[in-house]
């Protein structure tokens, strides 16, 4: 079977880290990835093997500085299957009209709105409903976060009620334009986008709050949720053992004791940039009182979303089934090597 191309339009926090993880893929291959400023990242993207391509008419901005520059981004988009649009928020929702014109499947992140795909995705809850697509949203990093551990609880013991806090990371590490800030902002009007978000995939009452801190390195949330059946520690903790990888459990007993320890094991354990594509759930946090489960999760915003999109290349090509494109993407990235 040939292998589906897949162009990278915006190599940049997300596109870097989806282009490498489809180099681990038996089934897909990068046809290339762009870049509009000719700076040190696209000297890496050549120097990691992806061939680079540029706006129309900055070619010679690139070669100046010595980037082979391999033709335009609407070149590079005629060679291929599929689009990860991973450019900045809103510009994805500009760039559809070319997709439009170009016949070419697209997959968008979780700064477009939902209306630009019209369909949002995460691979445990729809991935079936996203086969064949055309375009379909990644959703962002909290709420690819808030699902995954939301949909666990919901198909043990329905969820009756959910309310999040989300503690937000000022900025990603390379990023000085807009953090680190030396202050705690709380996010207004509430709720927050989120839950309307996580609405856009899983059909349950919730609600969220958000506040910006000064870190760089994860979020953190807070979760409540009230249940229709009584909830079960034992059942909750074996189920996402034996079936969810892309939640790791951790324990303040073992010393991780705030998002400094999580990174560190990561480090640790050799996860390219840190990468922790699992959202970190913390096992000794989740407290059962009357029908209400209590607990803190952590989410690396920079790499939980990469394994999402390589499934929704699987779905919207429809080259795999569920199982079989989740267990394909978790041996590859390593999801649930980290275990402790
Ligand atoms: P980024 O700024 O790190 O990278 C965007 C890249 O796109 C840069 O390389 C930029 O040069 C390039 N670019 C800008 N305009 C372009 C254009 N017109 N055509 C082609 N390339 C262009 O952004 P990011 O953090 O990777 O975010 C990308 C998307 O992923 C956004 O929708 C964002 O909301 C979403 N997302 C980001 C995070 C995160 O924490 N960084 C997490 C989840 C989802």
């Amino acid at each position: 079977m040939s292998k589906v191309k897949v162009a990278i339009n915006g190599y940049g926090t997300i596109g870097k880290r989806v282009a490498d993880a489809i180099l681990l893929q038996d089934d897909m291959e990068v046809i290339g990835v762009s870049k509009t400023k000719p700076d040190y990242i696209a000297k890496y993207a050549l120097d990691s093997g992806f061939s680079l391509y540029v706006p129309e008419g900055s070619e010679e901005k690139f070669e100046e500085k010595g980037l082979k520059v391999s033709g335009s981004i609407k070149e590079m988009i005629e060679k291929a299957d599929i689009v990860v649009d991973a450019t900045p928020n809103k510009i994805g929702a500009k760039n559809k009209d070319l997709y439009e014109k170009m016949g070419v499947k697209a997959i968008f992140q979780g700064g477009e709105k939902h209306e630009v795909a019209g369909f949002s995705f995460n691979a445990y809850i729809n991935y079936d409903a996203a086969r064949g697509r055309q375009y379909v949203r990644v959703v962002s990093c909290n709420t690819t976060g808030l699902l995954r551990s939301l949909n666990v609880i919901n198909e043990l013991f329905k969820i009756k009620e959910a309310f999040a806090v989300i503690v937000r990371r000022a900025a990603d590490p390379a990023d000085t334009k807009s953090g680190i800030i030396n202050a705690i902002e709380p996010t207004i009007p509430i709720p927050s986008h989120h839950g309307p978000d996580v609405k856009t995939v899983l059909d349950i009452p919730i609600e969220t709050m958000a506040v910006k801190v000064p870190t760089t390195l994860m979020h953190v949330h807070t979760i409540r949720i009230k249940t229709e059946k009584e909830p079960n520690l034992k059942d909750l903790l074996e189920t996402i053992e034996e079936d969810y990888k892309r939640i790791m459990l951790v324990s303040k007993d073992l010393g991780i004791t705030s998002t400094s320890q999580i990174i560190e094991l990561a480090r640790d354990r050799g996860r390219k940039r840190y990468d922790l594509f699992e959202v970190i759930l913390w096992e000794d946090s989740i407290s059962i009182i009357d029908n209400t489960i209590y607990f803190y999760q952590a989410v690396h915003q920079e790499a939980i979303v990469v394994p999402e999109n390589i499934d929704a290349i699987r779905a919207m090509l429809e080259i795999a089934d569920k199982d079989e494109s989740i267990k394909k993407t978790d041996s590859s990235l390593g999801i649930g090597s980290l275990k402790i």
